[in-house]
């Protein structure tokens, strides 16, 4: 299932103030990721136990004055198709506005919880005047201040209770793959290329959602299912927003895999997109492999294929244990291939490594080399068991947990990805209290 909150409503009311807050907290706890951009539009964050994808919808309004309205009606629409959750943010320093009213309407009609919020509420004073947007008739008014945080942990308590948990292990279900890439990569000349016309190929299982149709493909020996994304089916309706509903029904598509196929054009190589996407499915926990498409346009020699691995790398990095594969969908070349390595990230996904083997090893080398001192107390790691999730995760039980600094965790993850194949597959460390 997936866990997508949308921030809706109009400009300057402090979306993307919101947006960065929601996104920066956990960014700083869990990686330390430079030269990400900072006017992304969106981004994963965590709250209570579940991981879901924020988008600040702000970031997809076309400027100019007369298509603005009618722009953000309908991006409101798409939100509640797509969106898990929806917080409507308005001003309460301007008060209700007309279009505040039109979108409540819109908003009202959806099945999705929305959460109404007033933003700018930074003291008593505006607390008080807050209380007028009771009248646009939300059970779930909240107050807020984006600019100090003030109401944000009452908020996040609120929707995560809208969200799914955890991505559980499934038993017996096929794998899941996702083809995503900026417009023109090649999407669907590999969905076509993969599914053909032949109906006998292809089945059309019908999603979760309304919208959604996935694809069954089950050829040559290989069985597993192409998540939807706006390639297979366009949403003829789309007018000012279709860079904003591409961008949602990509985040929808990562939410629904497990392996996240990214294609990117061996001519232009990973642009600051192609690293959103690849960094949100990072921290989605979902398996990536890297496919270089149109290779037939670039003029070779020796060592070509490895030079622009190695630039790949270094804009991946520091996830860099990711296979990439150079394809031409074109001329058809090793695009079995690809799909033979996304069925590996998926088997390595679901890799489960036995306790007694996991503690037999990492003790060991912990023992040789064992984290840093703090402040003079010594940090003892006592046991590490693999959690019972739909992708690796380890738990280190130590004296204090809180203590263990990020190379030391990187230390960890290097002895695994040494030891087990996880090409691939993002690996979450965290440390416990025993
Ligand atoms: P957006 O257009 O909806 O994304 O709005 P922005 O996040 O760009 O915010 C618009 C303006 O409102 C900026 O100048 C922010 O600093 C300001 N702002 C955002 N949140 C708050 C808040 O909680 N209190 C106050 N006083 N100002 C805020
Ligand atoms: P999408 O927007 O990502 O779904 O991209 P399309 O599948 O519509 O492809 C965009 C354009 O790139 C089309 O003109 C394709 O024919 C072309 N294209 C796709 N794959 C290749 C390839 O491997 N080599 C070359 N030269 N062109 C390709």
């Amino acid at each position: 299932m997936s866990n997508i909150v949308a921030i809706v409503g109009r400009p300057n009311v402090g979306k993307s103030t919101f947006f960065n807050r929601l996104i920066g907290e956990r960014q700083s706890i869990v990686d330390n990721i430079s030269g990400v951009t900072r006017d992304r539009q969106y981004g994963a964050s965590y709250w209570n136990g579940k991981n879901f994808t924020v988008v600040d919808t702000g970031g997809f309004v076309p400027h100019s004055d007369d298509v603005f309205e009618a722009a953000i009606r309908e991006q409101v629409k798409i939100a509640v198709d797509e969106a898990s959750v929806i917080i409507f943010l308005v001003d309460v320093t301007t008060g209700i506005t007309d279009l505040d009213e039109e979108v409540a309407n819109l908003l009202r009609r959806s099945k999705k919880p929305v959460f109404l919020v007033v933003n700018k509420v930074d003291n008593g004073q505006r607390l008080f005047e807050a209380n007028e947007f009771w009248s646009l008739g939300f059970e779930n008014t909240l107050f807020l201040s984006a600019l100090t945080g003030s109401g944000s942990g009452e908020i996040l308590d609120a929707v995560a209770d809208h969200l799914s948990d955890d991505e559980q292990p499934k038993e017996d279900s096929l794998p899941r793959f996702a083809i995503v890439g900026q417009p023109n990569v090649g999407k669907s000349s590999l969905t076509n290329a993969l599914l053909g016309e032949d109906r006998n190929i292809v089945t059309e299982i019908a999603g979760t959602t309304r919208d959604s149709i996935d694809a069954l493909y089950t050829k040559f020996d290989k069985e597993f299912i192409l998540v939807d994304t706006a390639g297979i089916r366009k949403k003829a309706k789309v007018h000012e927003n279709l860079e904003f509903y591409s961008v949602l029904r990509a985040i929808k598509a990562i939410e629904d895999c497990d392996v996240c196929i990214l294609m990117i054009d061996a001519q232009t190589g990973v642009e600051s997109q192609d690293q959103a996407i690849f960094r949100l499915a990072q921290r989605r926990n979902k398996g990536i492999v890297i496919l270089v498409n149109k290779w037939d346009l670039v003029e070779k020699s020796t060592n070509t294929a490895r030079d622009v691995e190695k630039v790949i790398k270094e804009r991946i990095a520091p996830f860099t244990d990711v296979p990439v594969v150079f394809v031409s969908v074109h001329e058809k070349t090793r695009i079995f291939r690809a799909i033979e390595v996304a069925l590996e990230v998926y088997e390595n996904r679901n890799r489960k490594v036995k306790t007694s083997e996991l503690n037999e090893l990492l003790l060991e080398l912990i023992e040789k080399m064992p984290p840093p001192a703090h402040k003079g107390r010594h940090i003892k790691i006592k046991y590490v068991t693999q959690l019972p999730l739909a992708y690796p995760a380890f738990a280190f039980f130590c004296n204090h947990p809180a203590h263990v600094k990020e190379n030391y965790r990187q230390f960890l993850e290097n002895q695994l990805r040494k030891n087990y194949n996880f090409a691939g597959v993002p690996i979450s460390i965290f440390f416990r209290q025993k």
